[in-house]
């Protein structure tokens, strides 16, 4: 068992800044990383809007130079996931990972959310080379291009409208015959001359050209069964996301969808866990809005912690051993 001041579930933007600013105010901290350091960045070959990169930079190197940054102010990895926490009887909380356990002080819950996946084949091969979750990140690349964007939501109206600005074709491929988005955005949506819209309509499979990039996609008519292929540069699905909340059980409050609620500091309904990013966050989904919250975060538990600096030394004073980290 190891014993940490601030104990960090996740490694996204926002772990990586919120692992920063504790590890730079001089409190031990550990990021239990998840099984991907940076995720869902990390997964995005070209990141042009992250401010301080004039000629952009790619996921990788971002969430490395953030990784790099934290540990130089002696914030430790351990790149396992989080599989149990307790914090049903307060500070310190005690979390169990793959293979080992911590005792922390406080701990930053910045554990994101994951777009839903269609579940076709070649959907997670070319994920990157055509098919994306993200409108903002890779719309540029579809300049004069013709993509699908597929759902039938708030999301996938907004971010197909949003994709018009580059592209050059939009068809929306939904499942059903009426839509679930706003009517406000159905009604900009219908107006909008480069969107068409194919109802009723499944996508089966993504399909590659010769280089191993997007170019078709094998669609089903729900109705009449009848499969048809349709060439496409790009495959945008938006279909929901789902935040990885479930770990947490009753434990933290969320909202219907999931989602952890907040106060306006960052703090869950438990005394001493903040969160941070996506798991809180069903809106803005952007990599620098996740490390602005986990700035925020950590402040709050830098502050929290402060207050309670004579208590918690005491405590490690007690038992020196499992403070050792
Ligand atoms: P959503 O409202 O859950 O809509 C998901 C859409 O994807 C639905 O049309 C659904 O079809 C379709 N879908 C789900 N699973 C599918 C599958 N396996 N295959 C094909 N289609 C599938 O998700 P969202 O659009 O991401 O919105 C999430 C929340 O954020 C909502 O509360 C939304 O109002 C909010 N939001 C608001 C705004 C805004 O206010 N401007 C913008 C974005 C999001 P069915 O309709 O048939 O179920």
């Amino acid at each position: 068992m190891q014993k940490v001041r601030v104990l960090i579930i996740g490694s996204g933007p926002a772990g990586l800044t919120a692992a920063l600013y504790t590890s730079r105010a001089q409190l031990s901290t550990v990021v239990i990383t998840g099984k991907l350091l940076g995720g869902q960045i990390a997964t995005t070959h070209e990141v042009e809007n992250f401010p301080g990169f004039p000629d952009g930079t790619t996921g990788p190197d971002l969430v490395e130079n953030m990784r790099q940054q934290a540990e130089k102010f002696g914030a430790r990895f351990v790149y396992e996931s989080v599989t149990a926490v307790d914090f049903k009887n307060g500070s310190p909380f005690h979390i169990t990972t793959d293979s080992d356990e911590y005792l922390a002080d406080s701990v930053i819950v910045t554990i994101g959310a994951n777009p839903r996946k269609l579940n076709v084949p070649g959907e997670a091969e070319y994920t990157g080379r055509g098919v994306s979750y993200c409108a903002t990140c890779d719309g540029y690349f579809f300049r004069g291009k013709d993509i699908v964007v597929v759902g039938g939501g708030d999301s996938a109206l907004q971010e197909g409208i949003f994709l018009t600005k580059f592209a050059n074709r939009v068809t929306i491929i939904h499942r059903r015959d009426s839509l679930r988005a706003s009517t406000a955005l159905q009604k900009r949506a219908f107006e909008n001359p480069k969107i068409s819209f194919l109802w009723n309509t499944t996508v089966e499979e993504v399909l590659p050209n010769e280089n191993g990039v997007v170019h078709g996609v094998r669609l089903r008519d729900v109705k009449t069964g009848v499969e048809t292929m349709r060439p496409t540069d790009g495959v945008f699905i938006f279909i929901g996301y789902d935040p990885n909340s479930a770990v947490f059980g009753d434990q933290l409050q969320t909202d219907a969808s999931g989602y952890v609620l907040i106060n306006d500091r960052h703090g869950t309904n438990v005394e001493g866990v903040f969160a941070a990013g996506e798991i809180h966050d069903s809106v803005f989904r952007q990599a620098i809005t996740a490390a602005g919250d986990g700035c925020k975060a950590a402040l709050s538990a830098i502050n929290w912690l402060g207050a309670r600096e004579d208590q918690l030394q005491a405590l490690d004073e007690a038992a020196p051993a499992a403070a050792g980290v």
